[in-house]
């Protein structure tokens, strides 16, 4: 008997610090696609914000575990912050593919970062190895010109107006966070003191 193909969602990000945005963006395409797992990519150092101090891998990679922890489906992989150099997302689905050759990967991405995939190293191969699923963020316009159809599906999530940066600068100006990230994150985030100024947010 034909074994069904696993179904992989793959919620890349820089994650410093991962909130709600991200989780209900995961919990929402894995629902719609039936997707066994979704697995958490925290980004190594991400060539889109070389310009910017990001916070420690450790502390983003722990951060993200700590979120999804109490979802059986949700996991968390280090293939990136593990790979010296820049994250490039064909690299991040290669090691994915090379993990699990048998399974099929729904890489989710928000509507600011769909169209840049066009600008990504490798952007045909990276639509030989991944599905893509662009969902809706508030105050980002879901552009798919120049994306292939076959390879491009956009799906419509709750909205959550809530960005990491605006999570940093909040912590910084001595704002609050709660429900913007999950308990444990805005614990794990004191207890490190993230993002309270100095020229760090580690
Ligand atoms: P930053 O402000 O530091 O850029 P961010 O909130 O955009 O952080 P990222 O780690 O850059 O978070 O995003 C990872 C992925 O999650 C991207 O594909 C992004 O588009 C998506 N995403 C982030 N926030 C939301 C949200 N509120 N709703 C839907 N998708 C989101
Ligand atoms: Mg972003």
């Amino acid at each position: 008997m034909e074994q069904q193909r696993r179904r992989i969602g793959v919620m890349g990000g820089t994650f410093d610090p991962i909130h709600h945005g991200h989780l209900v963006a995961a919990s929402e395409v894995q629902s719609v696609f039936g997707l066994d797992e979704v697995v958490f990519v925290p980004t190594g150092r991400p060539w889109q914000k070389a310009s910017r101090e990001i916070s420690d891998p450790e502390h983003r990679y722990l951060m993200t575990v700590v979120a999804t922890a109490a979802n059986p489906v949700f996991t968390v992989s280090r293939v990136d912050i593990d790979r010296p150099g820049s994250t490039y997302t064909i690299d991040t689905l290669r090691d994915l593919h090379d993990q699990q050759p048998s399974a099929d990967l729904f890489f989710i991405t928000g509507a600011d970062a769909l169209q840049s995939i066009l600008t990504w190293k490798d952007s045909a191969e990276i639509f030989s190895l991944a599905h893509f699923v662009g969902v809706t963020r508030p105050g980002h316009e879901l552009d798919t010109s120049g994306l292939p159809d076959d390879g491009v599906t956009l799906i419509e999530v709750p909205a959550m107006a809530i960005s990491s940066t605006d999570c940093r600068v909040r912590v910084a100006a001595g704002e609050p966070v709660w429900y913007l990230v999950p308990d444990g994150v805005v614990q794990y985030i004191n207890k490190y003191a993230l993002y309270t100024g100095g020229d760090g947010d580690d």
